[in-house]
């Protein structure tokens, strides 16, 4: 009740004490990777410049188109933009080039924001550093969107499912709890590899392109070689594999059915909240074993004790009491529990 209500204040909702149990024996700490290690949505993680063009302008003229645009990666662009420049422009004309991009006017320059192919159309080509760039980001499993205005490419911005800020730290202190931290995703295997670079995984231990029906599969296999698992995830996709795992947690930002299907939910939708789970977890059952141990212990000392006449039956009853008082002395004490963050 003292960890489970600790956990609570925490942001670590516990399920029921069995769960107490599986958390000392995991081994392997499978993560999903959208929504779980990186935040989910997209966001503006780069931007390359042609020499001699100044960023804000490079901001303020696409940020104003894509701010028109209800695109995903449009929007991302557009929330970057106003993140480092302010206030945007209204485009003068607009419109969208499905699959392509946007193209309009601002400030009195025709722009266009999109993939290579809309500049093609226009016959624009990118010069030689912002190939390069759009190569790299693309070889990372980046979206490159490329800026051109008045018949010049000017630069290319990179967009992507940016990494939580604490994925990194909570990872390294899964690994000091014993953890070996696994990288799970239905996507390609350069966008895998290139978050589970950020974050501290090795190439070695990513599984891509795993459809979302097969997580559970991925599961099932690394439990027939022995190992004991625990499950991060927050999607739909990621209900069954929770269910499955030794040790089920769920994102508390993600779907209703993750969190039915997990032991565990983290709150704060946070990894740092994994490893104060983990954490908290296991003390909870040292304090239960100290406890059993103490409590037996008085029994089994003084049951023969006072069998052959030698125990005062007031201090015996004393003792009895005594006993109570430090298991649950002991108990209160998880209440210090502090997270590790
Ligand atoms: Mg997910």
């Amino acid at each position: 009740m003292v960890g489970t209500g600790r956990g609570a204040q925490l942001g670590v909702l516990i399920k029921g004490p069995e769960v107490l149990e599986n958390t000392r024996r995991v081994d392997t700490i499978v993560l999903d990777k959208t929504g779980t290690v990186t935040t989910g949505a997209m966001s503006l993680l780069g931007i390359h410049l042609v020499e001699g063009q100044e960023e804000t302008d490079v901001l303020r003229l696409a940020g104003a188109l894509e701010h028109a645009s209800e695109h995903p990666i449009a929007q991302a662009v557009a929330r970057g933009a106003i993140a480092k420049v302010g206030v945007l422009p209204v485009p003068e004309d607009f419109s969208n080039v499905p699959g392509l991009g946007v193209q309009g006017m601002v400030d009195g320059h025709a722009v266009l924001v999109g993939r290579e192919r809309l500049l093609r159309e226009w016959s624009i080509g990118l010069p030689e550093s912002l190939q390069r760039a759009k190569k790299s980001a693309e070889g990372s499993g980046r979206t490159a969107i490329i800026v051109a205005w008045d018949g010049e490419a000017r630069a290319v911005l990179e967009v992507a499912d940016a990494v939580k800020p604490t994925s990194a730290q909570a990872i390294a202190q899964l690994r000091l709890l014993g953890l070996t931290p696994v990288l799970l995703t239905g996507d390609n295997q350069a966008i895998a590899e290139s978050v589970a670079a950020e974050v501290g995984i090795a190439p070695s231990d990513v599984i891509a392109e795993v459809m979302p029906e097969d997580k559970v599969e991925v599961v099932r296999k690394m439990q027939a070689e022995g190992r004991i698992v625990a499950m991060v995830g927050d999607g739909v996709n990621d209900a069954a594999a929770l269910a499955q795992a030794d040790l089920g947690l769920a994102m508390g930002t993600g779907t209703d059915a993750a969190i039915e299907a997990a032991d565990l939910t983290l709150v704060r939708g946070d990894l740092l909240a994994a490893v104060d789970a983990i954490r908290l977890a296991r003390r909870t059952l040292g304090t239960i074993k100290t406890n059993l141990f103490w409590a037996f212990g008085y029994n089994v000392a003084a049951l023969p004790l006072a069998a052959a006449g030698l125990l005062n039956p007031m201090i015996a009853g004393a003792a009895m009491a005594f006993s109570s008082v430090f298991v649950v002395g002991n108990s209160l004490r998880l209440r210090n529990f502090q997270t590790g963050a």
